[in-house]
């Protein structure tokens, strides 16, 4: 049995490894860099690296990397030895302050979205103290931030953690208004739930779909999908149970706080959530975790998708990512205790939340649109492109009132009473949950539900903090300037809440007549990627996140062409493997299969005629028949998505690219898939080259 106590963070070098291996000195000046920002000097930088160093190496570590997220979403991490040569033919392990704290690796093939050209390869890496070093395999990673020669921002954690400083400064001003003198910054938390599927390793090996883009792009309907809704929350297979139990072990070492699994809806679909922690932690654990998935799944014969929507007619995977605020000293900023009406503290912050949500929505949708996502956003298993907010009902009455002016009266405290004497009757939480909504209010948080499951959680968080400091800001400027402290407050939750209610929706966001209503409440529908990227660029948005030093026009527009352009080449890479899967797999095995009926039926005929007896061939001859017809209408497809494709690559203007891809590229993607999945209905299994749906969601 693993003692879990023992093993966890083994592999981080935490605080209590640092407390215990730096100097007394270089330990404090560390914890302030690491608590207000203050800068390293390099006997602290030199003193921790040799610490850091000689840890890793007792851990069995011989290279060392800066860990850094580019603009992919994904993580980079070049590995350098610790060895340096003596002269002698001998080599010591060496590791420097400078080592430590900055790296230079080529960036030059990293995405930049035009913001640095291949021959300024130069690229700069520089140590983020305030998420923990780790140990993976033999390798020190160090997490880092990553920023082009010229200075401009290539990554997803520099804007994270600028995000964050400006929420901590916006509302701390909030916090001393309200008296609070103690607390010396405020964190915003993260918890992000992940959801995946795992498939049998052999099976996927032999999908040509899964191996290059992460999702089946054919299959047919198989005869059981969800509808029985016995996958989500029942027992979890033993192979799965093996697997999760490893992959908790590896969470642990890492320092990750890896608590809740469980089925989910979709047959072969789980889901894992670590406890929340501050946001750029969670960002790097939300990483991490993404790569272990995948590592610890292939120990165990079986392969992890992270693709949004990896098989058609079943749900597809998001990741809910788990929103608050903190002080440092543990308070939470979105607890509403029992009191909710007269916590004005709270309904400053969940104002502020409100708003922000409201003003900048295209935003947080922005940082959602990605191809993959796409097939998820309003298909019924997700929140719809519109972003609403979900109160519940108690906190919703409390703003009426407020707005209204009138008093709340507190309806208590109210229990669920079983009728069986044995069971103790249950509080009852003041609201239902709601599961449509993309930002619902949860007890003590916000769950934004948009996100897709392969993302990097960085932009949404980046945007969320900066939107809501931004209206922090604005609060804490008129309180400041205020004669009554107590009118002001109200004033704001009132005027707030009247100006944004709209946003506010408790209802059924999958019902039919929420886009007609949120489009009389003139709320946006971007219902795809290339309908929402371009808003990144919109003037307020830009002037939100410059002023506050986030990211500039010029970064802005990097990003806004990075996702562009991967949308066209996620769509021209799952166009070109349909092309290919169709070409060389499908229609080769449905004629074999017609040419099998044919000769069957050419073999009976000859037989008939000799025995002098009429054979009916109706059979072989219709279905080979109906086969051909529909290969027929397949090499037509064929032609059209082709061209499509051709066309889609004579467009330079990104947008339209991704607008024609999204639209002609993947209406004919469609109907391509369309007449493979009826071949694969008809052609005899045995002729099938691909192993279907009934094989990958119910053989692991
Ligand atoms: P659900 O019922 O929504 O599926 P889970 O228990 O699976 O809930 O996940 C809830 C997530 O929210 C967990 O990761 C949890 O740690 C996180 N969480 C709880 N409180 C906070 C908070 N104050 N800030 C951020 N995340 C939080
Ligand atoms: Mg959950």
């Amino acid at each position: 049995m693993t003692n879990v106590p023992d093993i966890f963070g083994s592999n981080v070098f935490s605080d209590a490894v640092m407390r215990e291996k730096l100097p007394k000195d270089a330990y404090k000046a560390l914890q302030k860099t690491i608590r207000t920002g203050a800068k390293l000097d390099d006997y602290v930088a030199n003193a921790v690296a040799a610490a850091m160093k000689d840890w890793a190496i007792e851990k069995g570590a011989t290279h060392y990397t800066h860990w850094f997220q580019p603009m992919t979403g994904i993580t980079a991490e070049k590995h350098d030895s610790f060895i340096e040569p003596l002269g002698d033919g001998k080599v010591i392990m060496q590791f420097t302050g400078k080592n430590l704290i900055q790296g230079e690796p080529d960036a030059s093939s990293f995405p930049s979205g035009g913001l640095r050209a291949t021959f300024e390869a130069r690229g700069y890496t520089a140590w983020d103290p305030t998420s923990p070093a780790f140990i993976k395999e033999n390798t020190l990673c160090i997490p880092t931030a990553f920023c082009s020669y010229g200075g401009e921002v290539l990554d997803k954690k520099t804007p994270l953690l600028r995000s964050m400083e400006v929420l901590s400064h916006q509302a701390l001003r909030i916090l001393r208004l309200f008296g609070n003198s103690a607390a010396s910054a405020v964190a915003t938390t993260v918890g992000p739930e992940q959801e995946y599927f795992l498939v049998d390793q052999t099976l996927f090996d032999q999908r040509p779909d899964l191996l290059l883009t992460g999702r089946t792009l054919f299959g047919a309907k198989p005869p059981k999908g969800q509808e029985l809704e016995d996958h989500y929350f029942g027992v979890i297979k033993t192979r799965v149970k093996d697997f999760m139990l490893d992959l908790d072990e590896e969470l642990w070492k890492l320092g990750i706080l890896s608590k809740t699994e469980h089925n989910e809806v979709a047959p072969a679909q789980h889901e894992i959530a670590p406890i929340f922690s501050t946001t750029n932690v969670a960002c790097d654990q939300n990483q991490l975790t993404m790569e272990l998935l995948k590592k610890v799944a292939a120990r165990h014969g079986l392969a992890c998708l992270l693709h949004e929507k990896p098989f058609a007619g079943v749900n597809g995977s998001g990741k809910h990512n788990n929103w608050s605020m903190a002080t440092d000293m543990g308070e939470n900023l979105l607890e509403p205790g029992k009191t909710p009406y007269d916590n004005f503290q709270f309904l400053i912050f969940l104002s502020a939340v409100i708003k922000a949500v409201d003003v900048y929505a295209d935003l947080l949708r922005v940082s959602t649109a990605t191809a993959g996502n796409d097939h998820r956003l309003g298909a019924n298993e997700a929140p719809p492109a519109i972003i609403s907010v979900f109160l519940g009902t108690q906190l919703s009455e409390v703003l009426d009132k407020i707005e209204t002016g009138e008093l709340y009266s507190d309806p208590g405290q109210s229990f669920w009473e079983s009728g069986v004497a044995v069971l103790p009757p249950l509080p009852k939480d003041n609201t239902d949950r709601n599961r449509t909504s993309p930002f619902a209010f949860t007890g003590n948080k916000f769950e934004f539900r948009a996100m897709g499951s392969g993302q990097s959680i960085s932009c949404t968080n980046m945007i969320l903090n900066t939107a809501v400091a931004e209206v922090l800001d604005e609060f804490a400027s008129r309180l400041e300037a205020a004669e009554d402290f107590k009118s002001e407050v109200n004033k704001i939750i009132v005027e707030t809440y009247k100006a944004h209610k709209r946003v506010v929706f408790n209802g059924n966001s999958y019902s039919e007549d929420w886009p007609a209503e949120a489009a009389a409440r003139g709320l946006h529908n971007y219902r795809t990627a290339p309908e929402a990227l371009p808003h990144y660029l919109d003037a307020p948005n830009v002037a939100l996140l410059s002023r506050y030093g986030v990211l500039t026009e010029v970064e802005i527009a990097s990003r806004t062409e990075v996702l562009l352009d991967n949308y066209v080449k996620v769509i021209a890479i799952e166009a070109q493997t349909m092309l290919s899967m169709a070409k060389t797999d499908i229609l080769p095995a449905a004629s074999a299969f017609s040419e099998t009926l044919a000769e069957t039926a050419l073999k009976k005929r000859k037989l008939g005629k000799k025995a002098e007896i009429e054979i009916s061939t109706a059979y072989e001859e219709t279905l080979a028949a109906q086969v051909s017809s529909v290969c027929a209408c397949l090499y037509g497809n064929i032609d059209a998505l082709e061209q499509a494709l051709i066309e889609s690559r004579g467009i330079d203007d990104l947008a339209k690219a991704a607008k024609f891809i999204g639209e002609s590229v993947v209406e004919k993607m469609n109907l391509l898939r369309e007449n493979a999945d009826t071949l694969e209905t008809i052609v005899a299994r045995g002729c099938w080259p691909y192993p279907t749906y009934s094989d990958l969601l119910f053989r692991v």
